[in-house]
């Protein structure tokens, strides 16, 4: 339960004094909704009025505040779409006000012919005029006094003002209670930080620009605040789950010998190092969780298998987990064999497993006649029981939640090791937002015998020379990828696009052209996708809807069209899909021209390299953390206070608290631990709250 202390800030706007339900609207639509969320609104700017020019001599561009008699009023026409004007002047000049579409009667109440105003607004030349549209301030002499000479900025939207914005934050700073201290004294005292209350006022009262640089002090501690709040609540949850003490799961070797056996390859160096750590884990008596890092094409999905077989051998089950139907389907297909092989158990179960064959499938699995499960989310359902799960592989896990970790850890009669698995190269300080004080291995080496992948950038305007090298590669027997481009924000125009691709090529290749889209269903999608590892079809068009993780080891050849709107890590994502066999891959990044300078970077860097990890980094310095990975669909933790691309330091200052205040008061019952309580409930980590005994 949150802390009634917070209550006053967790309640709706309208409670806000000034604030009726049309601002309220307003508001929701920038995502602003209860009196916090304005409190984490923090100004982009500051706008300073102490500019004091004559008329004559205002900057086109600046923020003004002018001292005008005002000379005669100009009505807009009716009808028109004029404004209104009132014409006003100083010594030196005239300047303009104009307003649009406001009450007549305002107007001329505010600026009475004859008076002397106060004005304080944006100052624009119009056909070589000075005008002011709707300045911000009209004072009467009297009133100078409370014009203020710096305000802050904050992000708006159609029909807000910056005045309702500032009116309705200043409701929201009169809620702040005062909060107990959770951060340490010496750290304030070290950092030079001020304590929350302060910060959140200070932080909404900028005097100049640089109080509103991310790394001044009271920006710096609410975001400090924000992720010791999400290391903190990560860290309890691992806690939860290394607690439960269990077996050592000690695998006698059999089963993985005759798979090793039957695999076509000896394992990478990176692949042996990964399993001995995983094997240590899982020999130790605390619950594995671990990450398993590694690029696309790296070769996890056998290391979770042998992982998995030490679960098998020392008597459990264990479950793999992917994000999608056609994700569990390939790995099911991938393992089959080697399963055969093995004399393992493996079944299926997805989402679209129904019936009779499901009852049987779960029957059997809490019989425990199932060794090995490979599904979707659909494993997370309640009536699915194991005998005895121990070990739990989560692929491409970005997609799924702490919540939904903690339920499948549930599943097991005792703790349950984890193994989680991305291909996202997600740098490091990201890989910390996402899943705390993890231990990680990584495959950082490639299987042995793939060739570099042969990446170009070529405009858009020679699309022919294109089509063309895509008939030569086809005919020597190449498959081919046809990835077409996020047009607008709509699904309809991106599938008509690939559709037009898709009949473009067809006119010059025929039925070797596939096309898979977000609309097919999934098994209408797994029909084509079936039909390109067959190679009925050659080329498949496709929106980005190619799959993470699918492997057609035969693609060699990829084709992004307007790869400039792409991301770098969905740029990499994507050309992953080629140079998984032997052959040589090439990959054609065909670009609208001009390319921005941050498209030209990018393009630049993919061409360069195809170590995933430096792709995130750099991508990382091109645009903000937030919108590397499209945090969103990725999973990753959207921050409203702290921006990892510069509170990095932070990041790994808070991980260490966070593990030494675990580490002292694991159950957060001393005094600061129930300020750290307040915290995370202050930053909405409820669910963490809630793993702990009394919480
Ligand atoms: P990802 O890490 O992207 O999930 P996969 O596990 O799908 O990669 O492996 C990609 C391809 O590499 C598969 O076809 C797999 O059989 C193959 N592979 C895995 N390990 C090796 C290895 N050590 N040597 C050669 N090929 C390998
Ligand atoms: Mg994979």
């Amino acid at each position: 339960m949150r802390p009634e202390i917070l209550y006053p800030l967790f309640g709706s706007l309208t409670a806000l004094k000034g604030i009726g339900g049309r601002t309220a609207a307003h508001l929701a639509r920038l995502g602003l909704s209860r009196v916090v969320d304005l409190l984490w609104h923090l100004p982009t700017g500051v706008i300073d009025r102490s500019y004091r020019p004559n008329v004559a001599v205002a900057a086109d561009g600046a923020i003004a505040t002018l001292t005008v008699r005002i000379l005669e009023h100009l009505p807009a026409p009716p009808g028109g779409r004029r404004p209104y004007r009132v014409r006003a002047s100083d010594d030196s000049g005239e300047i303009d006000l104009v307003f649009f579409s406001t009450h007549r009667g305002y107007i001329a109440e505010m600026l009475p012919v004859g008076a002397t105003r106060i004005i304080s607004g944006k100052v624009e030349y119009f056909q070589g005029r000075p005008q002011m549209s709707h300045p911000d301030y009209i004072l009467s002499p009297e009133a100078a006094a409370s014009l203020p000479t710096v305000e802050p900025v904050y992000g708006l939207t159609a029909g807000l003002s910056g005045r309702v914005m500032r009116r309705a934050v200043e409701g929201a700073l009169h809620h702040l209670p005062a909060l107990p201290e959770w951060l340490d004294p010496a750290l304030l005292q070290r950092q030079g930080w001020p304590g929350w209350q302060t910060a959140v006022k200070a932080a909404h009262a900028p005097i100049s620009e640089a109080d509103t640089e991310p790394l001044g002090p009271a920006r710096a501690r609410l975001a400090y605040d924000e992720l010791l709040a999400n290391q903190l609540a990560l860290a309890l949850v691992r806690e939860r789950m290394k607690r439960r003490k269990g077996r050592a799961i000690v695998g006698a070797g059999a089963l993985r010998a005759k798979v090793m056996a039957a695999l076509p390859f000896a394992l990478t160096g990176a692949q042996v190092r990964a399993l001995a750590e995983i094997d240590a884990d899982m020999k130790s008596d605390d619950a594995m969780l671990r990450l398993l890092q590694g690029d696309v094409g790296s070769g996890k999905t056998v290391v979770a298998l042998l992982a998995m077989l030490s679960a098998v051998e020392a008597g459990g089950q264990a479950a793999m987990l992917a994000p999608t139907e056609i994700l569990a389907r390939q790995h099911y297909d991938t393992l089959k064999p080697l399963a055969e092989a093995a004399g393992v158990r493996l079944a299926l179960l997805t989402g679209r497993s129904k019936g009779k064959a499901r009852e049987l499938a779960l029957a059997a699995l809490a019989a425990g006649e199932i060794d090995l499960l490979v599904g979707t989310h659909a494993l997370f359902e309640a009536d699915v029981a194991f005998a005895d799960l121990v070990l739990a592989v989560i692929d491409e896990q970005h997609r799924f939640g702490v919540h939904q970790r903690l339920r499948l850890a549930g599943k097991g009669q005792g703790p349950v090791d984890m193994l989680v698995m991305t291909a996202t190269p997600i740098p490091r300080t990201l890989a910390l937002t996402a899943y705390g004080d993890m231990d990680v291995s990584r495959l950082d080496e490639k299987p042995s015998g793939r060739a570099p992948i042969d990446t170009r950038a070529v405009p858009q305007a020679r699309l022919e020379e294109v089509v063309a090298g895509v008939g030569r590669a086809l005919a020597s027997g190449a498959r081919v990828y046809w990835v077409c481009p996020l047009i607008e924000d709509s699904a309809a125009v991106d599938l008509a696009a690939a559709e037009a691709r898709a009949a473009a090529l067809r006119d010059v290749f025929g039925a070797a052209v596939g096309l898979i889209h977000g609309r097919l269903k999934g098994a209408e999608k797994e029909a084509v996708m079936a039909d390109f590892v067959a190679g009925r079809i050659s080329i498949l068009v496709a929106t980005t809807v190619i799959e993470v993780g699918v492997d057609v080891p035969q693609a060699t050849v990829m084709v992004i069209e307007h790869a400039e709107r792409f991301g770098l890590a969905q740029l990499h994502q994507l050309r992953g899909r080629v140079g998984r066999g032997v052959d040589k891959s090439t990959c054609i990044l065909l670009y609208g021209s001009p390319l921005g300078e941050t498209a030209r970077a990018r393009l630049k860097v993919i061409r360069e390299t195809e170590d995933g990890f430096r792709i995130a980094e750099e991508d990382l310095k091109l645009r903000g953390a937030g919108e590397v990975l499209g945090t969103r669909q990725s999973g990753l933790p959207e921050f409203r206070l702290a921006d990892i691309a510069v509170h990095g330091d932070l990041l790994a200052m808070a991980r260490d608290d966070a593990r030494l205040i675990i580490a002292k008061d694991p159950e957060l019952a001393q005094a600061r631990g129930q300020a750290l309580r307040v915290l995370l409930y202050l930053f909405e980590r409820d669910a963490a709250v809630k793993t702990l005994r009394s919480g």
